[in-house]
């Protein structure tokens, strides 16, 4: 019997439901069945991102706390997979504890690894996508996701996780598992983000209460966006996804939203 490990993205609370969101289920829940179906040990993770900006400022307008705030639209989304018979195993929520130490750890063990460094970041910043902009994500001073949101210049002491570092030994990776990112298209992209050139990229924030605190510095959260990496990574070591890589470790895939990316990280090989 194969053991088979597959999650999707976990989805920003700060708003309610679309149809993408339901799209990228119901397609890894028929992945999930099938593998269930032809016998595999299968563990299926889904759940919610609730750290952020955003989300800090989605209570505020609604009058509530951010605890509560996240409690409500993590029932909100809970309820939509019910009723669409989403057969998850485990409904993560990014402030479930185990979470929170499986981010700390994760962000231990880069430590450890000397990839992680503190600067100072100085930039434009889009507030609706949490992230520092370059000159070619901006029109005319406006983020291109968002036309009608000017960005800020903010200057902001961070820690940044040297992505640069491993710019060869991703290229040889591709090289060597030519499925590792399904379709050959999206691969191809990713490739060509590679080959452009990687930055390191800052993984804390210091002008954010609402957040996993950052190991070492209580004054810096982690950056929403580095947090749900360990929760949807099958090498992680994120508490219940440990659980669930030993369960399924030979086999593990993320599938993505809307474009319905599907990857195979550990292995290379096909869902
Ligand atoms: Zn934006």
């Amino acid at each position: 019997m194969s053991k088979f490990y597959i999650t999707t993205a976990i989805v920003y609370i700060n708003n309610t439901p679309h149809l993408g969101f339901i799209y990228e289920l119901t397609g890894t829940d028929v992945l999930a069945r099938y593998h269930r179906m032809i016998g595999d040990e299968t563990f299926f993770l889904t759940g919610s991102d609730e750290h952020s900006l955003n989300v800090e400022r989605r209570a505020r307008e609604e009058g509530l706390s951010t605890k509560d705030f996240s409690d409500r639209m993590a029932e909100v989304y809970r309820q939509i997979e019910s009723r669409f018979q989403i057969s998850y195993d485990r409904f993560i929520r990014t402030e479930d504890p185990d979470h929170v130490k499986g981010v700390q750890d994760f962000i231990e063990r880069i430590k450890q690894h000397d990839d992680i460094y503190k600067g100072t970041y100085e930039g434009w910043y889009c507030t609706s996508c949490e992230e520092f902009k370059q000159d070619a994500d901006l029109r005319d001073g406006f983020c291109l996701i968002h036309p009608t949101l000017k960005a800020t210049y903010l200057k902001e002491e961070n820690y940044f996780f040297a992505l640069s570092r491993y710019q060869d030994r991703l290229l040889e990776h591709f090289e060597k598992h030519p499925q590792f990112v399904q379709p050959e298209s999206r691969r191809n992209e990713i490739l060509s983000i590679i080959r452009g050139g990687l930055r390191d990229f800052s993984i804390s924030r210091s002008t954010v209460r609402w957040g996993v605190p950052f190991p070492g510095d209580d004054r810096h959260v982690v950056y929403v966006g580095a947090t749900p990496s360990p929760t949807t990574s099958p090498a992680s070591a994120m508490a219940a996804t440990r659980r669930s890589s030993r369960r399924g470790g030979r086999r593990t895939c993320m599938s993505l939203g809307k474009t319905s990316r599907v990857f195979t990280p550990s292995t290379g090989r096909p869902c």
